[in-house]
Formats: C-alpha cells, sequence, structure tokens
C-alpha cells in the first residue's frame, strides 16, 4: 500500500483523521493552508496531551506520521483526543498507524485517550481493515490532487474547525 501523497511527501496521521470528518479539510491541511494556530481550542489540544503520560512514554516517528507509545508492560500506541466526540476518526487515525507498524514486522494495538472524559477507547487492526486502509488512502490522493477544494458543508466540526472562517467568513 502506498501512503505517499505525491513525491516522497507521506499521508499524515492527521491527514486521515481529517478525512473522516471533512474532505475540504484534507484538501487545504494538504495544501499546507494552515489553520488560525491561535486558536484557543488547538493549545487546549495540546496542553491536555502534554500532560496525559508519564515518562515511560516515546515517541515514535515514521514517514509522516508521530505518535506515542507507552513502554511499560505491554506495548501500546496511543492517541490522545480533548474529546469522545470524532471518536471514529480517532479510530481510523490509529488504524493507520498499527498498520504503519505492521508493515515494519511491528504488531501492536491501539488506545485513544481522553482525559478530560476520563475514557479509554481499544483499537485493533480487523480483518478488512488493511482493505478499507487502501481506499482511504487512494481517495486522500484524489482528494489532494484536485485543482480546487471540495465545497464547504456545514456540520457540527465547522464550529471548532482552524479554516471556519475561511469557508464561512463572519457567519461561521
Ligand atoms: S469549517 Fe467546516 S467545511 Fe470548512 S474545512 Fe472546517 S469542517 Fe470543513
Amino acid at each position: 500500500m502506498s501512503y505517499f501523497l505525491d513525491g516522497d511527501r507521506a499521508i499524515t496521521g492527521t491527514l486521515l483523521w481529517y478525512y473522516a470528518i471533512c474532505k475540504r479539510q484534507v484538501w487545504l491541511m494538504a495544501r499546507s493552508i494552515t489553520p488560525d494556530e491561535e486558536d484557543p481550542r488547538i493549545d487546549l489540544g495540546r496542553a491536555i496531551h502534554e500532560t496525559s503520560f508519564d515518562t515511560e512514554t516515546k515517541e515514535v516517528g515514521l514517514e509522516g506520521v508521530k505518535f506515542d507509545v507507552v513502554v511499560r508492560g505491554r506495548k501500546l500506541v496511543y492517541e490522545v483526543k480533548t474529546s469522545s466526540s470524532f471518536i471514529e476518526a480517532a479510530r481510523l487515525q490509529l488504524k493507520y498507524y498499527l498498520y504503519r507498524l505492521r508493515e515494519l514486522g511491528v504488531e501492536m494495538e491501539g488506545r485513544i485517550k481522553v482525559p478530560r472524559e476520563h475514557k479509554t477507547f481499544r483499537v485493533t487492526l480487523e480483518e478488512g481493515d488493511i482493505e478499507m486502509l487502501e481506499d482511504v488512502l487512494r481517495e486522500i490522493r484524489e482528494i489532494v490532487m484536485m485543482p480546487r477544494p471540495p465545497p464547504p458543508k456545514k456540520i457540527r466540526f465547522c464550529n471548532r474547525c482552524g479554516y471556519r472562517d475561511f469557508c464561512w467568513g463572519t457567519e461561521g
């Protein structure tokens, strides 16, 4: 399975998360049109992530993806989220990390941690997931190659999206 967008630019895990939420966001992110980094909700996400693990956590970086692995006991890949509202998007992102590890011969399980809700979700690679991920990666490449972004569609994520002013101006 190819996880490259174009040339040697790898498809990031975040891009799969966006794919599950909004295809327009995939195009904007992949084209490096940066969202509003001053958004306090982005800071909150970083702060929660930075305070959610002990010192036995290691950040692992593969091409285009970075994730946390807790090394005590069983090795687990962690993804920390500020809420469980978009849990299916987080599952997709984590399955992509598990797939990338499997390609290297490393079988691991994933956990989505939502510290503010005291919730943890178990994620594994199931039968059919590889084919599903192949389809997702293919579609992401197709979206990014489009000359224009897909039109905006009002969804519940728009209110917390860094692109909301870009998509909706003051009406958003
Ligand atoms: S504001 Fe809404 S339509 Fe625009 S990129 Fe974000 S989620 Fe997509």
